[in-house]
């Protein structure tokens, strides 16, 4: 019997600590050896090639119903799909409840949405927008123990959003039971009151969702957020950071030795406002909240990116059609912005894009970009070493990197279930060459190799980085 059940040879391999040229091999799934030669086995050639951890996409929605009632358009077949081809090998989408909804259930229905569908290893976020006495003093610590480790609250939606107590009392059930807290940041009642004004004044078109999402609004619920967290004393993680009135937020709490997290997306370094300024509703290609900013503030974000201020890179694929019933123009072609579906869809070309216009260019070295976009994620939410390295004992999930080739983005050239691209006819220079998901190959380059069904559950730890190193005001 072979040693290996495979052995990339000949690569770079790069993980968040280093760069070594070495062969891998692999048996059972997992990493067993790292060594100069290896044999004794089959081997994929790895030579002028980068071999880095897979990505991990750590904010994604997949088949999930949006708080206005539309339906993401991928599942987990196609979001996997996607993710595998764009060298992504773990993803951790949403299990969202609705109010009224026991976590419990929301969390059953998840599973039966993922099972004999996704490709690649899952894990869940909780969304609880509905924090009854049942829900924290019950279901949230029991699903804690059970792998379900984080959980997103919402300062905004009208469906989603937690008032100030609300958001206390979630943050103080994470404290006690070591979850990891993600908050979407904008103040609602500024964007409300934007929102009225702006459609009084028969500004309606998709360009003023950018207004209405002011970054005033996204400053005020950031600090908010990491001052409630200050006064539970408990880590925070604070999303979708889209420039720099919340970086600073997040620097100065930092400064001040806050155990505030930071995470990012490539429409806040790609995208700008100007984007949604198009013909009738093309603008709303471009629409998300927070709304992309402008040059200035995508510095920002890349420069929070290169200091630590920021310390994760995700999609927030947010998949909406243009197109159909559950589409962007599912209100009409004379839609105001307030009724179009927020998101963008970003699952596949996330590594390319911070690949290419971040190591490329010099701004990010190669450890940089596996942390920021596989590393950091799995020990935020409890993944780690099992996946987001490469290592003896860790998941062969394997991502093995053509630096050289080049590739013009284009929707039909994408494995989601989308009809178009905010990053259409965008030249990148950087693709994986083949995707591995514990050793086995599920995209060579060309096509998807896998079967629906593969991919694995990944029950979550208690995060590392979730356990407060300080007192709330109730311990002091
Ligand atoms: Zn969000």
């Amino acid at each position: 019997m072979d040693r290996f059940d495979l052995i990339i040879k000949g690569g770079t391999v790069v993980t968040s600590a280093d760069s070594v040229r070495c062969d891998i091999g692999i048996k059972d799934g997992v990493v067993t050896a790292l060594a100069g030669a290896l044999n004794g086995g089959e081997s994929i050639d790895a030579a002028g090639k980068l071999v880095m951890p897979g990505g991990i996409d750590s904010h994604c929605h997949i088949d999930q119903v949006s708080s206005g009632g539309l339906e993401t358009a991928d599942d987990f077949a196609s979001g996997s799909r996607s993710a595998a081809a764009g060298g992504t090998t773990t993803i951790i989408p949403f299990a969202a409840q609705h109010k009224g909804q026991s976590l419990r259930e929301v969390v059953a229905d998840y599973h039966r949405r993922a099972a004999g569908k996704a490709i690649i290893d899952y894990a869940f976020h909780l969304i609880i927008s509905d924090p009854t006495d049942a829900v924290l003093g019950q279901e949230f610590p029991a699903l804690i123990k059970d792998g379900y480790s984080s959980a997103k609250i919402y300062l905004t939606y009208d469906a989603l959003k937690l008032d100030d107590r609300q958001v206390l009392d979630v943050l103080a059930t994470a404290r006690r039971e070591g979850a990891m807290v993600m908050v979407h940041a904008e103040n609602h009642d500024v964007i409300q009151w934007l929102t009225e004004n702006l459609l009084l004044q028969g500004k309606s078109a998709p360009r003023y969702h950018a207004t209405a999402h002011a970054a005033a609004a996204e400053r005020e619920a950031t600090h908010r957020a990491i001052t409630l967290a200050e006064v539970v004393g408990v880590p925070v993680l604070i999303v979708h950071v889209s420039g720099r009135e919340a970086i600073e937020q997040i620097a100065w709490a930092q400064r001040k030795g806050l155990q505030v997290y930071g995470e990012t997306c490539p429409q806040y370094l790609f995208l700008t406002a100007d984007d949604m300024d198009r013909e009738g509703l093309e603008g709303a290609k471009y629409m998300c909240s927070p709304p992309p900013r402008d040059a200035a503030n995508q510095e920002h974000v890349w420069r929070g990116l290169e200091n630590g201020v920021l310390q994760v890179f995700s999609s927030d694929h947010a998949p909406y059609r243009f197109s159909g019933g559950d589409g962007k123009t599912a209100a009409g072609a004379n839609a105001p912005f307030s009724k179009i579906a927020n998101g963008v869809p970003g699952l596949e070309i996330r590594l390319p894009l911070l690949f290419s216009e971040g190591v490329r260019t010099g701004r990010l070295s190669l450890q940089k970009f596996v942390d920021l976009t596989a590393t950091r994620a799995a020990r935020l939410y409890g993944l780690y070493p099992r996946k987001g390295t490469i290592a003896v004992g860790s998941d062969a999930d394997i991502a093995i990197w053509d630096p050289e080739r080049q590739v013009t983005i284009s929707q039909n050239m994408l494995h989601d279930n989308m009809d178009y691209t905010p990053y259409e006819g965008r030249a990148v220079t950087g693709w994986p060459a083949v995707t591995l998901s514990r050793g086995e190959v599920v995209w060579n380059g060309t096509e998807i190799t896998a079967t629906p069904g593969r991919g694995l559950f990944l029950p979550c730890d208690l995060p590392e980085p979730a356990r407060p190193n300080r007192s709330g005001i109730l311990e002091t």
